[in-house]
């Protein structure tokens, strides 16, 4: 790994992401990321691969079992709603926030968007945990610019920033936007004129844009063509706003209601054709892997971040060590004990990925 250490970070962690992805499909990982080094990594990229893999460190039981790597286990995803003073049942202070941070760095979670979650992409450091931290409604606090452009560094995605370079964090997190709605406070993060530069700058800095619907609509008591019209439309004013190929596949479904048929999370309207690959609860506690057949991508839970809620997560978890997901460190594999705690459900026929036990 040290062969890259003068790449770019963010060039790194792009060509890691792609190279990760395709390695999934491939097992080609080797090839691409060690292929026709020179001596010189920055070029290592745009070289042609070739099938040298002798570098490759596939992951195998000894080393799954060295960081206790547990890929079955539980993963919270917590959520958030204002972030602002003073705090109260939907406002965490930023002070307050910065201090979540520490909590789960110090415990040894690591951040992903809700997308890699589900899609069973989740880059975490071998022996961390996984954590999706998740913004509701849009409010200015959680992402707000300042007049000379810079990022408030009180706002939320300011404190994040600051969590990723002070180091053991990254710029992950998912962020469920709302586009029409009162007070317009809550539409893409306050500030009208900013908003398409807002999402832009969200994006590319590896957060993710997720789709509240377009009003906060109630999904359970909608007409089917409003809540369909929503979803979809949402999910395309994101996506233009992202610009390039930026794809919307979150959801937050408004307080929680669900409509009766989840089969209108994905659909067609005017001809656009739209899908979610993700959905979440409100409340429900900590959610199962992606990779137990108990998983259920469409109604994940969360924890609602207030009181005491986080420390009682992190105690829960350290009271029972068997139900927390550790990485194995290697997104293209998944590793987990033999026995496994009876709720975590059981592994999924097909993960796509190799299968490490131990
Ligand atoms: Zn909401």
């Amino acid at each position: 790994m040290l062969q890259y250490a003068t790449m770019r970070y963010d060039n790194v962690i792009r060509f890691l992401g792609v190279a990760f992805v395709i390695g999934a499909l491939s097992g080609l990982v080797g090839g691409l990321i060690f292929g026709g080094a020179d001596g010189d990594p920055a070029k290592a990229a745009s070289e042609e691969p070739t099938t040298d893999t002798s570098l490759v460190q596939a992951m195998t039981p000894e080393q799954a079992a060295a960081v206790g790597a547990n890929e079955m286990g539980q993963i919270p995803v917590l959520e958030y709603h204002k972030i602002g003073t003073p705090e109260a049942e939907w406002t965490r202070t930023p002070e307050n926030f910065r201090q979540d941070i520490a909590k789960l760095k110090e415990a040894g979670f690591y951040p992903i968007n809700l997308r890699d979650m589900v899609e069973g992409n989740m880059n975490v450091p071998a022996g961390k945990t996984p954590v999706v931290l998740t913004f509701d409604d849009s409010s200015p606090g959680q992402f707000r610019l300042n007049d000379d452009g810079s990022i408030d560094p009180e706002s939320g995605i300011g404190i994040l920033n600051a969590a990723t370079e002070a180091g053991g964090w990254a710029q992950k997190a998912t962020f469920f936007l709302l586009l029409d709605v009162q007070p317009d406070n809550n539409v893409v993060f306050g500030q009208p004129d900013l908003k398409q530069e807002k999402v832009q700058q969200l994006v590319e800095m590896g957060y993710e844009a997720g789709s509240h619907t377009i009003s906060h609509l109630n999904l359970k008591e909608a007409y089917t063509e409003d809540a369909v019209k929503q979803l979809a439309v949402s999910k395309g004013e994101i996506e233009t706003m992202a610009g390039g190929d930026y794809r919307v596949s979150s959801l937050s479904v408004p307080f929680g209601e669900y409509p009766e048929d989840d089969g209108i999370f994905a659909g067609e309207y005017e001809g656009a054709k739209y899908t979610y690959t993700a959905a979440v609860e409100v409340s429900g506690g900590v959610s199962l892997s992606p990779f137990s057949t108990d998983f259920k991508a469409l109604h994940i839970p969360r924890t609602i971040v207030r009181g005491d809620a986080l420390d009682q997560m992190i105690s829960n978890f350290e009271s029972n060590p068997s139900l927390r997901y550790i990485s194995d460190g290697d997104p293209a594999a998944v590793s987990f004990p033999k026995e496994l705690a009876e709720d975590l459900g059981q592994p999924a026929g097909d993960l796509g990925r190799p299968t490490i036990t131990y």
